[in-house]
């Protein structure tokens, strides 16, 4: 599906904002974009392109999702034969060869893993699998169904070889729920700059990379709020990468409690008090990690290490509604700035 126009209604991705029109004029570019069902999500990918550029820009959106779609082949656990399937299929067995994808998705989901000791980690595959059953059935898994889990997970338990990873524990799984759209993102981003585009915006289920400008004008971002179809804020940001993570879609209430699909791997549960996440840094997989790794570190210890870190914004919604932020950022009348 490609459209083109001078002005995207889908300029604010969640959710659009519908109505707003302007008239297409030619001499001055336009906003091309295209939407593909991938990596069960929507993805979007809108470039601005230049007079005369538009069909290039159309042909490189779709290259670019079929991009994303090979990718998704090798690293979705959902695929049978991808590198990620086989992986886990081997755990406690030989290490088994893969492609250099994987085996960057997995440095980087390590490294975050570390710094953020454990609260983010891919391999807690098993641990969110009992939690999925357990929502699609209504019920809370039981303790020793969860310390059971808690024996076949942890980040230091993968050790690779040359181009072969090797999962330590029999029945350990990986999962890349949590980094893979952004990771995607950030292929997608870097496809876009190899065929001559730096001005787009790579929407990969809400997990953004931004780049350059939509014509004269930044593009303008929407950051949908945690428990309502309303937006949390509006944005304006450029070249960076934009994340959230929330537990409005997907979650299980007990007794009056809420459990949510994000889990904490160092205690088996699910996080608590947090209602969503918005995460900003270089590239979607950091800020796609961060989102997720954030919302099980809390305010107090996720603010903490944001604000150790260069080029890594946050904001939190509490449960309660409070919203708390890091020192880089302001919200005001719905509408988040980033202080330079
Ligand atoms: P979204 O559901 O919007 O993609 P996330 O990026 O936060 O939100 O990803 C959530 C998914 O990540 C979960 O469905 C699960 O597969 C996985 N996950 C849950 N908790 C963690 C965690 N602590 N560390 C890594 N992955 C997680
Ligand atoms: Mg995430």
């Amino acid at each position: 599906m490609i459209a083109i126009s001078g002005y995207s209604a889908r300029d604010t991705p969640i959710p659009a904002s519908a109505g707003e029109s302007e008239a297409f004029d030619p001499a001055s570019g336009g906003v091309i974009e295209a939407m593909r069902p991938l990596m069960g999500s929507e993805f979007v990918v809108r470039v601005w392109a230049a007079p005369g550029r538009e069909p290039a820009a159309a042909e490189a959106i779709n290259q670019v999702l079929d991009g994303v779609a090979d990718l998704e082949e090798q690293i979705s656990g959902w695929k049978a034969n991808s590198d990620t399937a086989r992986v886990s299929g081997s755990a406690g067995g030989a290490a088994v060869s893969v492609g250099a994808d994987l085996r960057e998705l997995l440095a980087i989901s390590e490294r975050w893993a570390r710094r953020m000791g454990g609260a983010f980690d891919v391999t807690a595959g098993p641990l969110f699998e009992l939690w999925r059953t357990g929502r699609s059935q209504g019920v809370l898994p039981s303790d020793e169904g969860v310390r059971e889990v808690l024996e076949r997970i942890g980040y230091e338990k993968v050790e690779l070889h040359g181009d072969a990873v090797r999962l330590l524990v029999p029945g350990m799984k990986l999962d890349f729920g949590s980094i893979g759209k952004g990771f995607a993102a950030d292929r997608a981003a870097m496809q876009l700059r190899g065929a001559g585009f730096s001005n787009f915006i790579v929407d990969a289920g809400g997990d953004l990379v931004v780049s350059g400008r939509r014509g004269n004008a930044p593009w303008n971002l929407g950051i949908r709020h945690p428990r309502s179809s309303q937006l949390l804020a509006t944005a304006r940001f450029t070249d960076c990468a934009v994340a959230t993570s929330g537990d409005y879609e997907q979650y299980l209430i007990v007794d009056g409690k809420r459990y949510g699909h994000i889990i904490d791997p160092r205690t088996g549960w699910p996080a608590r008090g947090v209602s969503s996440v918005v995460a900003i840094a270089r590239t979607g997989a950091d800020a796609d990690a961060l989102a997720t790794g954030l919302f099980v570190l809390g305010p107090e210890a996720g603010l903490d290490l944001v604000e150790k870190m260069s080029s890594v914004e946050a904001l939190f919604t509490l449960e309660g509604g409070e919203v708390r932020h890091s020192k880089g950022l302001s919200l005001n009348a719905g509408v988040l700035e980033r202080l330079e």
